[in-house]
């Protein structure tokens, strides 16, 4: 048995933190926030293997820089003059290619479908309550060359033997009879489910402090000390702590931390609002509107809209231009549905972790003996979370991991 300390209990943190106490280590869990916000409870609760194709793609270098200069526009990166920064927009450039496409898809893919069954497995062994839902995901599409894309996505998406399909404006009408589409037809992924991301995260602390789990909230770590390519303290705003294992989980803010251990660790923060509605909506099966990149998941009593990948440094501003946009394509394409000032007021955010090449980091750097690292999981941390925490658990525990972790290591060159 290992002492671990996991660094943040975002949805990376507590599925390491899970796994880990089911090989029967004894998990410390530091996390700098009340744990109650943030990418790990804004998210739009998707469990998406149907999302195959990395952020890094073909053309998205190009939407970026046509958008930088868009206040609404669903992708924004702001120029500054910061050497992290611009390493990571060379390395994003760099992995917009076909040949990374190919080598990623069918890394995302096991880890995503790993990931599904293991919340399934974690639901039925544990008795958990929280809502989860396998209703598929539709891609609503308004305009014909969208669909076009779309459907080429299906086709990929089936090769890869996924359950995908276009779908008509007709069958559309029969999957949402609730509300009026205003779209000329979209796909659909069976293989896709979602959940209500807060119920999760809530039901998962308390198991895992029933477990024996220690969890030090409000607590940040300021500082790491390295001896002998191991780490040997860690200081926190209160106190020293001393483990056997660390597990870096720390989402967007872990570059920075990893800096301490002089690893470079190639990461920008993507922050990305939500809107709850509590009022009925109508809408049944989760939705991506494809041309807005604007995502609607009907959770356990409220309907989610959420999007924007704003790529600007680590703060939660709100952007009210932006919640403004994911409102007004709301509107576009459920002509029915307004969202109201109160609850474009009470719009929230968080910031996902992303590597350059939207492959996520997962294991240990050469530089650093007792050190896993488990973040950069971008748009896809919590389809991949609880697969994490378990090639997180295997790894400590020397065991051979389930899946191939060639491509998410961290000491990956771009
Ligand atoms: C709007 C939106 C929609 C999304 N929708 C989906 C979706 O449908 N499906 C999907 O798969 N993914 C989605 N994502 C992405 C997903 O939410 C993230 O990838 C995931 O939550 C990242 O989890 P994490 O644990 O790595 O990071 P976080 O959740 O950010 O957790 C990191 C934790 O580390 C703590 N921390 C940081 N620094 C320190 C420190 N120095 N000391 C102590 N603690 C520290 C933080 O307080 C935080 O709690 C979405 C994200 C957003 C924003």
């Amino acid at each position: 048995m290992k002492h671990c300390i996991v660094i943040g209990g975002g949805i990376i943190g507590l599925c390491s933190a899970y796994y880990l106490q089911k090989e029967g280590h004894q998990v410390t869990v530091v996390d700098q926030s009340n744990m109650d916000a943030g990418a790990s409870y804004v998210n739009a609760g998707y469990l998406s293997p149907s999302h195959i194709i990395p952020l890094s793609a073909p053309g998205v270098m190009k939407k970026g820089l046509k958008w930088m200069f868009n206040a609404s526009s669903p992708l924004y990166i702001k120029p500054r003059i910061n050497s992290d920064f611009l390493k990571w927009v060379l390395a994003f450039n760099k992995s917009c290619n076909v040949k990374h496409v190919e080598r990623a898809i069918p890394a995302i893919k096991e880890i995503s479908l790993l990931s599904q069954d293991l919340y399934d497995e974690i639901k039925t062994t544990e008795s958990f309550t929280f809502h989860y839902e396998k209703k598929g995901l539709l891609m609503l599409c308004q305009t014909e060359k969208m669909l076009e894309e779309e459907i080429k996505t299906v086709h990929l998406a089936s090769q890869e033997g996924l359950e995908a399909q276009e779908i008509s404006k007709q069958e559309l009408r029969l999957l949402e009879p609730d509300v009026n589409l205003n779209v000329v037809g979209g796909t659909y992924y069976k293989c896709d489910s979602h959940t209500t991301p807060n119920e999760f995260m809530e039901e998962m602390v308390v198991y895992l402090k029933k477990t024996g789990v220690v969890f030090y909230t409000n607590e940040k770590v300021v500082d790491i000390e390295m001896n002998n390519g191991k780490i040997d303290t860690i200081l926190t705003s209160k106190r020293q702590m001393k483990a056997d294992e660390y597990v870096l989980a720390a989402g967007s803010w872990s570059s920075k931390l990893a800096k301490k251990l002089d690893l470079k660790l190639l990461l920008q923060a993507g922050k990305g609002y939500r809107i709850n509605t509590q009022r009925s909506t109508g809408i049944r099966i989760p939705s991506i509107l494809a041309e807005a990149k604007v995502a609607v998941t009907p959770m356990n009593g409220f309907t989610r809209f959420a999007g924007t990948m704003e790529i600007a440094g680590i703060n939660h501003n709100i952007n009210k231009v932006r919640v403004d946009a994911i409102a007004y394509a709301v509107h576009r394409y459920y002509p029915e549905i307004e969202l109201t000032s109160e609850e474009k007021d009470n719009a929230a955010c968080g910031l996902r972790p992303v590597s350059p090449d939207g492959l996520p980091y997962i294991g240990k750097s050469t530089k650093c003996q007792n050190l896993t690292i488990a973040t950069g999981h971008a748009m896809m941390g919590w389809s991949m979370g609880t697969a994490t925490g378990k090639l997180v658990a295997e790894v400590i525990s020397e065991k051979k991991p389930t899946l191939d972790m060639k491509m998410f290591h961290p000491d990956r060159k771009f």
